[in-house]
């Protein structure tokens, strides 16, 4: 009995460990989204030439996954459609850092990086 009692506890506190593990890679993302969101923009001040030389060496397409979107809070024109493809409710007038993103091989939200369809040269 006791040690039935023991294990349950165990098991309690295993799923606990784990949940606060998802809690925490939760932050750490929404952190280093804000992070980005933040520096990408004090980049693109003082290096507006840099980006345009950049931006043409990007490779590959935009995927549609809307993850770049919401990679901190989630933007309020962010819809998907019914295959599930993200759909900018103000695409012919998003936001430039929308559109450049992402401008190098550094401007990725580190947890999209994999999966974006967009790559560079020496990725
Ligand atoms: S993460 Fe990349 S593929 Fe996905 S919507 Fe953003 S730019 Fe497109
Ligand atoms: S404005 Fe459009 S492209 Fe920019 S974050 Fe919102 S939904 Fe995405």
């Amino acid at each position: 009995m006791t040690e039935l009692i023991s294990k349950l506890e165990i098991k309690k506190i295993h799923q606990f460990v784990q949940k606060m593990h998802h809690i925490a890679q939760k932050i750490d993302i929404f952190c280093s989204a804000i992070m980005l969101q933040a520096q990408r923009r004090a980049y693109y001040i003082f290096n507006k030439r840099e980006i345009q030389t950049s931006l043409k060496k990007r490779q590959g397409n935009c995927l549609r996954c809307g993850r770049c979107c919401h990679a901190s809070f989630r933007c309020n024109y962010l819809e998907y459609d019914e295959n599930g493809l993200s759909l900018c409710k103000v695409y012919d007038r998003k936001p430039l850092m929308c559109s450049l993103y992402p401008y190098n091989e550094n401007d990725y939200f580190f947890h999209l990086k994999s999966t974006c369809g967009y790559k560079y040269d020496d990725e």
